[in-house]
């Protein structure tokens, strides 16, 4: 995942392969919480794993639920509540997760008890004033403990088992459909009569509540509804675990891959993308982002558990790939903001209407939209629940600048298939790592589907003679930039070591150049791999970087490692260290640095890095060892070493290396369009 300040995406062309979709979170949540009201054990599959998940199932678990994961079979163990008392007393710190903090505080009210229940400062910004009315309207006493209106809440304990149950429990459904949800997830808990919900005001988001409906029939809680303004739990009704349930794939998630099929030029290539575990049997609302992607110029395939979108074949080259609409939105609010990225994709105006909800949403996503696609060179008319975007005219029109993300796993989503633009921009988004609200490893699986030409993906080299603290700047510089770092050194030790193991003689260039052809190499969680094998420390002995020196200085064990070290420029972005990347390797690189020190600098840290494992070798002769390294590597014909014609220099004998890192990412910021 990309725990970083900004990851920056590269042009991409296009995308290809499979994609096996993330769990959706408007059921995850749901079915947690049902499976905890329920008697006995509900085994959920697919679960999603991502934020909004976690926050549900540590409230679970502080409530006395039991919760056994099985990462074998991808399988989650609720032990339900009902029979047993809830846990109460206790704080439940919900994030900025709407789907728990509406169904808990209902749930929690009637279960009885009491609670405090709070989130992050955005959570404390989003509307509960209408559910808090209801709930009280039925005799639940609930305090705010900041803003009237909004969470921080305190659940206090009933006096009375008493609750008014028998009007009609009154509830705004034109504000968030959650409220309705979180009423009708709880209301059965008490259902000793008929129960009646009245909804006031036009119902929003109606999809959502067909989802709550669908799953609480899963649970043996069967709703009686007349149109969407009355709706009633019968009496009687209880919750009855179904045993195990599987939780289908995100449709607002597939939103993203269902518009990056259809977004480029396919002409060339008459091949498909699939994205499966969603289908025509899918009981979400935004399964029906299908249809509006359709009307854009999608062509796509459903079929029960997966799509498949496929070429736009009547689309000429230059064309733009999708047509503008002019869509009321209402019924796919989260994936509509996926069409708003599109438009910039589309012939002519697109309007999106009535998302007025987009405003009390993780950001409020009408100004947040509008204000980001300004930015790539749209024209953006912001209504009070509508907007109208007019894309750039021609490729020369789109701009590019840091792309703001409001905390918002969406907006992050969403901008990142700005990187297929015409102009071959590259796309900053900031704080990418928001996507863990809903889609943890989002960007890598962008990354794994997507393509790019090669020369678009950035590389950064770093050089510099042994033990200049490369290999730690290189990592360093890689991991704030979200990049794949290339140790190349590492390559011929590995070289050296894996022709040793198999009894060939380092004077036989030709016989280490074959095994160096066809290195079963892996560099995985920090670690290099050899067939499977750890050789982490094995290659980082003294002997073991003499023995890559030695190796490395015959051409046809550089010309073997040529591809493997190529095949490292991978989205979205390489640092790569060693001799040759900057001149062989990759020459285009946009960045090369010649990282020295002094050879007593160099020898002091490698002494201390001996001493610390244990080995008592002297300063001395290391710095004698070192210094004859450098001798052979700078003197040999084959990848001297030398800095590239047009590296930066830089020295860090005294310079520590949060400065050199941050002195590497001042020059690679200096080559950026941001
Ligand atoms: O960087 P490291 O000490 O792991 O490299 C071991 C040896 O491999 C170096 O001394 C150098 O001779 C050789 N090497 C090379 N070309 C590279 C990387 C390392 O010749 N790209």
């Amino acid at each position: 995942m990309f725990d970083i300040e900004f990851l920056d995406i590269p042009p991409l062309v296009s995308v290809s392969g499979k994609v096996n979709l993330p769990g959706s979170k408007s059921i995850s949540n749901r079915v947690l919480l049902l499976a905890a009201l329920c008697k006995g054990t509900t085994v959920v599959h697919d679960l999603l794993e991502s934020d909004d998940t976690q926050v549900m199932l540590t409230a679970l678990e502080q409530l006395g639920c039991t919760v056994e994961r099985n990462t074998d079979n991808n399988t989650v163990a609720i032990e339900g509540l009902a029979g047993r008392p809830v846990r109460d007393k206790v704080h439940l710190f919900l994030g900025n997760a709407g789907t728990a903090m509406r169904p808990l505080t209902a749930a929690l009210a009637l279960l009885g008890g009491e609670f405090e229940l709070s989130g992050v400062v955005r959570m404390h910004e989003r509307p509960i004033g209408d559910l808090v009315d209801s709930l009280r309207q039925l005799g639940c006493p609930i305090d705010y403990l900041g803003n009237e209106g909004f969470p921080p809440l305190k659940l206090h304990a009933r006096t009375t088992n008493q609750l008014l149950l028998n009007q009609p429990i009154r509830v705004r459904g034109d504000v968030s459909s959650q409220f309705l949800t979180a009423l009708l997830m709880a209301l059965p808990l008490v259902a000793s009569r008929d129960i009646h919900i009245e909804v006031v005001g036009d119902l929003i988001s109606t999809p959502y509540i067909e989802i709550t409906l669908n799953l609480l029939a899963r649970f043996g809680i069967h709703v009686q509804r007349d149109g969407w303004q009355r709706l009633t739990i019968p009496a009687g009704s209880k919750y009855t675990s179904p045993g195990s349930i599987h939780v289908e794939g995100d449709a607002s998630s597939a939103s993203y891959f269902i518009a990056a099929g259809a977004l480029f030029d396919w002409s060339t290539d008459h091949k498909y993308f699939e994205i499966n575990g969603l289908g025509t049997n899918s009981i979400q609302g935004d399964i029906r982002f299908v249809e509006a992607a359709r009307l854009m110029g999608a062509h796509i395939e459903c079929m029960p558990n997966a799509l498949q979108v496929s070429p736009c074949k009547e689309k000429q080259a230059g064309q733009k790939p999708l047509t503008a609409i002019d869509l009321d939105c209402n019924h796919i609010p989260d994936a509509a903001m996926t069409l708003a990225v599109m438009a910039l994709y589309a012939e002519g105006t697109t309007v999106l209407r009535n998302i007025a909800s987009w405003r009390v949403k993780e950001t409020d996503r009408l100004s947040a939209m509008a204000c980001e696609l300004r930015k790539l060179g749209a024209v953006v008319e912001e209504g009070p629940d509508y907007l109208k975007i007019t894309p750039p005219s021609s490729p020369a029109e789109w701009t590019t600048a840091p792309i703001c993300t409001y905390d918002d796993h969406r907006m992050a989503m969403c901008f990142s298939l700005a990187a297929f633009n015409p102009a071959s921009l590259p796309i900053r988004i900031l704080d990418p790592k928001c996507v863990g609200k809903t889609f943890p490893d989002y960007f890598e699986t962008l990354f794994s589907l997507a393509q790019a030409k090669s020369a678009s993906i950035p590389v950064i080299c770093i050089d510099g003679p042994t033990a200049s603290g490369k290999g730690t700047l290189s990592s360093a510089v890689a991991h704030h930039l979200g990049y794949h770092y290339l140790d190349s050194g590492a390559l011929y030790r590995l070289a050296a070591f894996a022709a040793s193991a198999q009894g060939i003689d380092l004077n036989d260039s030709a016989g280490v150049a074959k095994i160096a052809r066809h290195l079963p190499v892996k560099f995985k969680d920090g670690k290099v791999w050899l067939n499977g094998q750890d050789v982490s420390l094995a290659i980082r002995t003294e002997e073991s970087g003499m023995a890559a020196s030695k190796v490395s200085a015959y051409p046809e064990v550089r010309a073997a490692l040529l591809m493997l070290q190529r095949s490292f420029r991978a989205l979205p972005g390489l640092v790569a260290d060693g001799r040759d990347m900057g001149t062989v390797i990759f020459p285009d690189a946009e960045l090369k640095i010649y990282l020295t020190a002094s050879s007593v600098h160099r020898a002091q840290r490698r002494h201390k890095q001996l001493i610390s494992k244990g080995n008592s070798a002297t300063l001395q002769y290391i710095q004698q060892g070192l210094e004859a390294r450098d001798e052979r590597d700078m003197l040999r014909s084959s990848a001297p070493l030398k800095p590239a014609e047009n590296a930066k220099l830089l020295d860090n004998s005294d310079v520590s290396i949060e400065k050199s890192v941050l002195k590497v990412l001042d020059w690679w910021q200096g080559t950026r369009p941001f």
